[in-house]
């Protein structure tokens, strides 16, 4: 039960080492763009020597290289190699796009490293002969590091990234179980009625944004974006910390594609905050042992969690009916909190199915018509329909 889980600590570089970054990311292009040319040629081969080269293959290849190179060294250079095998095994494929150095379709600077090469000193730290300033150093205190990476990202700023692991601290919540339902209006809203509402991360960027693009400021709309997504973020971390705090057992529904009609907002605005919740309470709960189930949320907006009748609004039309009465039992329902605790009850009915006789309650049943994901000791995994 007690998997370490990891954490990227993202700590902003300040400015001064921006060029010398910047200057050895196109090294590291020059590795990758190595390794992909290598092995695109192994691979395509007509003869018996053809092969995929493996991680270790392009490490022997690129072995001595070092020297040529201004800035980084030996470590990052083989780092770049086992990342470059993992990522072509990953994509499927014999070749990779080359990483670019210079215009438009640069690639975003990105220099990894090994744990030994990447040393504390005071308030400041050393990296491949250089002394490196970053934000917020304190959060380094105490923290190992095994391996890390600078990035860049798309606003032109450099970030210290560097993968922590945490052990994981299994207790007990005070609450039994949760429903959560991934909407449009709110991103999600617990059978509890607690809410993430959705417009608050762009509210008062969204005319800054248009407003940069429109003059030509793409450095500003970005630099907006990034806040954007970063509050975003934040509240989805706090939100799914609030409820893997409070609940040992938490049922998510999956969403629809009705839903994504009518709207105004981006598919992938509203794709990425949903992913990301589902994620973060999978990995959170995980560490906190805690059971999280996605179910089928179908009929759960037309069912009155009362009394099951199906007198609910439905279909697209009544999107916008947000508090209605149940005809049948007289309860007054708000219409998010309503198919949250209906997808509760999916949840619970579930779990019920399988754990009757004192089995484990990380085991989720699977029917044909649901997602589910349930922990198998490795991590999580998922049927579809
Ligand atoms: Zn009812």
């Amino acid at each position: 039960m007690s998997h370490p889980f990891t954490r990227t600590l993202k700590l902003k570089v300040r400015t001064e080492a921006y060029g010398w970054l910047s200057a050895a990311a196109v090294e590291v292009n020059q590795v990758f763009n190595f390794c992909n040319e290598a092995s695109w040629l192994a691979a395509t081969r007509t003869d018996l020597k053809r092969k995929w080269l493996s991680g270790f293959d392009l490490c022997n290849l690129t072995s001595g290289a070092a020297r040529y190179f201004e800035r980084i060294g030996a470590d990052t250079i083989q780092r770049v190699c086992t990342e470059y095998a993992q990522k072509r095994t990953a994509a499927k494929r014999r070749k990779l796009r080359w990483r670019v150095s210079r215009g438009a379709r640069r690639s975003l600077g990105w220099v990894p490293f090994k744990a030994a090469s990447l040393k504390r000193r005071g308030k400041a730290l050393r990296f491949c002969g250089k002394t490196f300033r970053v934000f917020e150093t304190h959060r380094l205190d105490g923290v190992k590091w095994k391996q890390g990476c600078f990035a860049q990202d798309a606003v032109g700023d450099w970030w210290l990234c560097l993968p922590v692991e945490y052990p994981a601290e299994p207790g007990v919540a005070l609450k039994e179980s949760v429903g959560i339902d991934l909407g449009l209006k709110d991103i999600a809203v617990t059978s509890d009625g607690e809410r993430l509402e959705c417009g608050r991360f762009y509210r008062g960027l969204e005319a800054n944004i248009a407003q940069a693009q429109r003059r030509g400021h793409r450095r500003q709309a970005k630099r907006l974006c990034r806040r954007a997504a970063r509050r975003r973020a934040d509240a989805l971390h706090k939100f799914s910390r609030r409820v893997v705090n409070q609940y040992q057992y938490i049922v998510v529904g999956d969403v629809s594609s009705q839903k994504l009609v009518k709207t105004r907002m981006a598919k992938a605005v509203l794709d990425s905050g949903w992913g990301m919740l589902k994620r973060l309470l999978q990995y959170k709960g995980e560490h906190a042992g805690r059971s999280v189930a996605v179910v089928s949320e179908r009929n759960t907006t037309r069912d009155c969690s009362c009394c099951s009748a199906p007198t609910g609004p439905t279909g697209q039309d009544n999107l916008v009916v947000r508090h209605w009465r149940c005809p049948e039992c007289g309860t007054e329902h708000d219409r998010d909190v309503n198919s949250a605790q209906n997808i509760l009850r999916v949840g619970l009915r579930k779990r019920a199915s399988v754990c009757g006789n004192g089995s484990s309650p990380d085991i989720i049943p699977l029917e044909p018509d649901t997602c589910v994901r349930a922990r198998d000791g490795q991590g999580w995994w998922r049927t579809a329909a």
